[in-house]
Order: C-alpha cells, then structure tokens, then sequence
C-alpha cells in the first residue's frame, strides 16, 4: 500500500445532505455532526452555503470558528455578494475553503443563465480571483459540468486555474453520467488542460441512477484527487456518492484501485448512526457497508461456512467499518451448525441427540416468527434439557 495516492474526501453531508428534503438540522446538530466528521478523519468538511439563510450562515460561521481538524468549506455562487458572505462566515477557521460555482452546460447556458460561452468564463474567473482575494484555498465547480462540452469545460478549468482555483471539481450535478464516461471526462482534463498540474480534480457525483459511487471511482482512476460525498449518500434527489461506499471499496479492494483516503473505517457505523438519528432518515437494512444487514448471515449453507472460516463468505470485517461483530440470525433458513454456535454462546454443552431435537422445536418456532431472540432459544434448549433429564 506505499505507493498509494491520498484521496481527498470532501464531506458535504451538511450542505448538499441538508438540502435533501426533510433532513434539515439545527445549529447543535449540524456542530456535533462536524465533530463526528472530524472524528471520522474527512480532510474538507462543506458547512454550508453562507448566503441562502441568515441560518445557513451562522451554522457555517460556528462550524469555522469551533471545529478543528478539518479544512472547513462555505459554498458560494460566481457573484460578489456571495462571495463575500462567505468568507465574513469562513474568515476565523483554521484552515478555510471558499468553493465557487457556475452552471457552464448548454442547457444551463441558455435556459437558467441566458450568458454566452465568452461570458461564463469572465464570470468564472471574476469569481475565482475575488474569492482568492480572501484566501489561498479556492475551489472551483462548473455546474451541471458532465453534461458540458467537453472543449468547453476544458477552456474553463484552464481558465480558473489561471486565475487561482487551487481545486476544480466536476459536479455530475443531475446523475446522469455513466462510469466511463465519468473516467474519459476526467481523462480529457488530465492529457488536455496545460495547467492541470496546479490543481486537484475533484468529483461531485450524484445518484440518480445508483451510479454515483461506480462514477466517482472511475473519476479517481483517471486522475481525480478528491471525492464529494456524504454520510448515507445523503443528498438532492437520489442523494450523493456515499461516502462509506466509496471509502470501503478503495479500502477492501487495493489490489484494483490506486486511490486511499485518511478515514478511520471504525468510525463509519457510529457516524452513520448518527446522522441518522439527527435527520430521520432511516438507512435501509440492506445498505452496502452501514445497513442493518451488511453483515448478517441468516443461510444455512453461509453461516455454516462462516463458523469455520469467515472469508468464505465475508469480503470485510465488521469491526473494521464498526459494528461490533458479524450477526448470524437465527431463522427459519439458518442451520444446525449456527444453533449449536449460539447454543454455546449462551452456556449449553448440547449433545448431538438434544441438538437434533431442539433444532427441529427451533424450526417450528422459526416458520411463525420472524425475529428469534436469545431468550427464546435458551427457553427451547430448556425445555429439551428438563424434558430428557425428566
Ligand atoms: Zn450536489
């Protein structure tokens, strides 16, 4: 793992995953969620976006002041005003970011901005070097930049880059982008912008289509240095890449993908929890990584092969991403093997006569519920030992 690239991870759960609805969060909330982020070991907490609310500011101004650990971003449209309610929310952080943005899509172009190609680039630049003016760290996104002309986006990022953006970030902001497209997007910038070099190409990818995690891998393939995204793939819409997905896959499988990032694995169930319970929104069992069910066996044939090796079906450890231990459920398509695991668990020596026998009371009582509990397999194994000592 020497030769690893470090991936930046660019939180956003507290401005994009806030703008989701129903998961707005208070000022208390939105500080004990940046903690927590800290904790998690992300490299750019996004705090908000200064000018939308006197709310949105203050939460953005208390984020910079009481967190740290974190480079500490506040959004901002390509105009002056916001700009500079930015940085008034961004000035006392210990290390902090201005991230300006600009819609540069034909359809954007036209229909929302009404500005020629000419004018975005004016804009564009006018925005960086103001925002450079306040501080070294800027970054830059074209709005809607995967459904852009590639030859334009190009002239653009060089643009921005010439004018100080130390970060440019590709926003998929609809989720329509496909993994290779995402990775030839990223690729053209790499072998066609002259002054690539002196910025770090960021994704923002969102999940429309379940893609936002396949096309932020492909962009870091390809050269990207940062990944956008959010506890629980919070986000508008479909939501954004998930940043426990994303993080995970790098981290289990670095025989394939180049990138690795500074989060401490541990921490992502406890963050996920969190957040959770801050916004309501509840995360599905079967969510990759944090879900309920991320690692729970309730097959037979799977629980009877992970008691005598894990890895014959599990590709990580629960302990790593937090949870305290693989769960084998006990139901009605569990086994023998797991009964007598957690009969053991519990304190019984069964022999394999009274296994038999309260394995087949087990199924029984498996075919009319669904959950069992401990308490209702050690009522079962009572039962059959009182029943064979009387
Ligand atoms: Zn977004």
């Amino acid at each position: 793992m020497t030769d690893k690239r470090k991936i930046t991870i660019f939180d956003t759960t507290l401005r994009d995953g806030e703008q989701s609805p129903g998961c707005s969060m208070n000022l208390e909330e939105k500080l004990q969620v940046a903690q927590a982020l800290v904790e998690l070991g992300v490299d750019v907490i996004e705090a908000g976006f200064p000018i939308a609310s006197p709310g949105d500011f203050e939460a953005v101004r208390q984020v910079a002041t009481k967190i740290k650990g974190a480079t500490i971003c506040g959004l901002a449209r390509s105009h002056n005003d916001d700009i500079d309610r930015a940085w008034e929310a961004l000035q006392h952080a210990e290390d902090p970011r201005i991230h300006v943005f600009l819609a540069t899509s034909a359809i954007h172009r036209e229909f929302k901005l009404n500005m020629s190609e000419d004018e975005i680039i004016g804009r564009a630049v006018e925005g960086v070097e103001r925002a450079k003016g306040y501080c070294s760290n800027v970054e830059f996104s074209p709005e809607d930049a995967a459904r852009t002309e590639v030859d334009f986006l190009c002239h653009v990022i060089e643009a921005v880059i010439h004018a100080g953006a130390t970060t440019v970030n590709i926003p998929d902001t609809v989720g329509y982008a496909t993994p290779e497209q995402m990775g030839a997007v990223i690729k053209s910038l790499v072998d066609r912008v002259p002054n690539i070099d002196k910025a770090v190409i960021s994704v923002h990818c969102h999940n429309d289509l379940g893609l936002a995690v396949a096309n932020s891998l492909s962009a870091v393939q390809n050269g990207a240095g940062q990944i956008e995204c959010t506890i629980n793939g919070l986000g508008e819409r479909a939501g954004n890449c998930a940043l426990e997905e994303v993080v995970m896959a790098m981290r289990t499988r670095p025989d394939y993908y180049t990138g690795d990032t500074n989060i401490n694995t541990e921490r992502l169930v406890p963050t996920s929890r969190l957040v959770s319970e801050i916004t309501g929104m509840h995360v599905q069992r079967n969510k990759a990584i944090v879900g309920r069910n991320a690692f729970a066996h309730e097959a037979g044939i799977h629980q009877d092969g992970m008691l005598k090796h894990r890895t014959t079906y599990e590709i990580m450890r629960p302990q790593d991403v937090g949870f305290a231990a693989t769960d084998l459920v006990l139901g009605k398509h569990s086994g023998r093997a797991a009964l007598a695991d957690r009969a053991k668990q519990l304190g019984y020596e069964l022999n394999p006569e009274q296994l038999k026998s309260v394995f087949k009371e087990f199924k029984k009582l498996a075919d009319q519920k669904k959950d069992i509990s401990n308490e209702d397999i050690a009522s079962l194994i009572d039962k059959e030992l009182v029943g064979s000592a009387g």
